[in-house]
């Protein structure tokens, strides 16, 4: 039997407290102590996975290096711990019925019937014990999404009960984080709503080992004292989670509280190596007091949900604060900009940003947007659709091909100068099938974006099924904007610039996925720092204006 340690995480009261993030800065915590460490996210619903979902039901979709198509909570992991996660990271309820029924047809189950108990909660339990087994780590931390109570999250409540009693409680244990609300009104903070919350777990059968509240106040000793006796919990394991300014601050607020030694005393682990915080510490300084300041559009048709560019928004977090910068990321509506308000619009921006996405809506707004940087000198990211927006654009306004498109948006372009990918030409099924996960990429080391990383060969994630159509890739560089990143193997462009430019640049690739706390990415700190430039020199200008003013008073 291996000696992995097993750790749950529900949630109770409401959803989005931020189980996540817990489970991220648990995490950080015990990694920061030698501890190798990983995070599991169990989704109750149907789909096999969030590929098929649009970001407005749930957000980014989150890919990692092989290629999954996962939760969004997955990039925290990453961001968080730095090391990548796989597709055993994250089960849906969808995966689990899909390979028992499987199984069912190939006759594993012969003569059985299949039920959600044994059969679901095996799958469950199997799924949870193989990330452990398979990469060997000393601690899994599995989160439950959804809330406890859910119907759909039944199933997973009873397979954590059934793997604490497997496993014995030095084991395995159950934080439960709820939400202790305050009443202005009253002028206190109230714990009925955990009581009742711990109640419903321990009706499923599982006493919860640790309680951690979110809460807007301080908790007083009264509070922690009534939750610790009406929850049947120590003490020591009520713990206070006060919201944060940044979710990077989470991981010294649970530090605080002891979360990382209460769990290491009742898993019977070592806790007497300190935790080696220095350089996240470091991040969070240059975060919180920042020397400069840029402001950054990100335009795209999933605004209203600033979930659905996560990955994006956390990359500018990191590559801001690797340049001592504050990013003020604006969300802009790409259905809302035209050729008439476009200066309006983005003519105050030190940056802009083109997001990935898919389909028609609002495609024009950000063809507009990538010419409007290119024309104004503005320093621009193409992410994947972004980056062929830019080609769009390129195409129509200075090759002159007016109808020029992507064939996602016009199957009858004359100037199709993004095509969908040969080997899309026979796929029909949608779920899974795009070209997903790492690839390398070589890097020109005339361009720009080498500066940047400074090495010749990247490996960089995908989620896409159109791309450059090389047919007009000489015309494309005899004009000035360059295929400076390809495919080794395929030849597929994967950077584009314009070199005569401050700063254009469009990837088909997503560096927003590999960006960390402690590695933040390349492009998105070359980005920043470009934005400070534009942004000094806007100053400058502002400056000698003023003084000239001055001077003719
Ligand atoms: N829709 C485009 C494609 O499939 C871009 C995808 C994306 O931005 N992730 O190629």
């Amino acid at each position: 039997m291996s000696n992995t340690k097993y750790i749950f995480v529900t949630g109770g009261v409401t959803s989005s407290l931020g189980k996540g993030i817990i489970s991220a800065s648990l995490a950080k915590l015990l990694q920061a102590r030698g501890y190798k460490v990983t995070i599991q996210k169990l989704d109750p619903y149907i789909n096999v996975d969030p590929g098929t979902l649009n970001p407005y039901e749930h957000g980014e979709c989150y890919v990692t290096e092989d290629g999954a198509e996962t939760d969004l909570d997955l990039g925290h992991y990453e961001r968080f711990l730095g090391t990548p996660t796989s597709q055993e990271n994250n089960v849906t309820t969808g995966r689990i019925y899909q390979s028992v029924i499987e199984k069912e047809r190939r006759g594993d189950y012969l003569g059985k019937t299949v039920q959600v108990i044994p059969h679901i909660t095996d799958e469950i339990k199997n799924r949870i014990r193989l990330v452990g087994k398979k990469y060997n780590y000393n601690i899994v931390i599995t989160e439950i999404g959804g809330t406890v109570g859910d119907i759909e999250s039944l199933p997973y409540i009873e397979s954590v009960r059934q793997l604490k009693w497997d496993l014995g409680p030095t084991n395995c244990l159950v934080i439960h984080l709820t939400l202790v609300p305050y009443l202005p009104t009253s002028g206190e903070l109230k714990t009925k709503p955990t009581q009742h919350s711990v109640k419903m777990l321990q009706e499923a059968g599982i006493q919860p080992d640790v309680l951690v509240l979110r809460t807007q106040k301080k908790l007083t000793e009264d509070v922690r004292n009534k939750v610790a006796l009406f929850c049947n919990v120590e003490r020591s394991s009520v713990i206070e989670s006060i919201d944060a300014s940044t979710i990077y601050e989470v991981p010294l607020l649970m530090q605080k509280e002891k979360l990382d030694e209460t769990v290491l005393h009742k898993l019977k682990l070592p806790a007497n190596r300190k935790p080696e915080l220095g350089p996240w510490k470091k991040f969070l300084k240059r975060l919180v007091f920042p020397k400069h300041e840029v402001h950054i559009g990100l335009v795209g048709k999933y605004v209203e949900l600033h979930d659905a560019y996560k990955s994006i928004s956390e990359s500018f977090t990191h590559a801001g604060a690797a340049n001592e910068c504050r990013v003020n990321l604006q969300y802009i509506h790409s259905e809302h900009i035209t050729e008439e308000n476009v200066d309006e619009k983005l003519g105050h921006l030190d940056g802009i940003l083109v997001a990935p996405g898919f389909g028609s809506r609002g495609i024009e707004g950000k063809i507009i947007a990538a010419g409007y940087a290119r024309k104004h000198n503005i320093p621009f990211l193409g992410i994947c659709l972004g980056m062929q927006c830019a080609v769009v654009e390129f195409a129509r306004n200075v090759l002159g091909y007016k109808e020029a498109n992507s064939t996602e948006m016009n199957r009858r372009t004359p100037y199709p100068v993004i095509d969908l990918m040969e080997e899309q030409k026979g796929v029909t099924v949608k779920g899974g099938t795009m070209r997903l996960g790492a690839y390398p990429c070589r890097i020109n080391k005339k361009s720009r974006i080498y500066k940047a990383y400074q090495i010749e060969l990247v490996n960089e994630r995908h989620r896409h099924r159109y791309e450059f159509n090389n047919k007009y890739l000489q015309d494309f560089e005899k004009a000035g904007m360059k295929a400076v990143g390809f495919n080794p193997d395929t030849n597929l462009v994967e950077i584009m610039e314009i070199p005569e430019h401050r700063w254009f640049v469009g990837v088909q690739f997503h560096p927003e996925y590999r960006s960390t706390v402690l590695k933040p990415h390349p492009v998105f700190v070359d980005f920043v720092k470009a934005a400070i430039g534009l942004s000094e020199e806007k100053q400058r200008k502002k400056d000698h204006a003023q003084i000239k003013k001055t001077e003719k008073i």
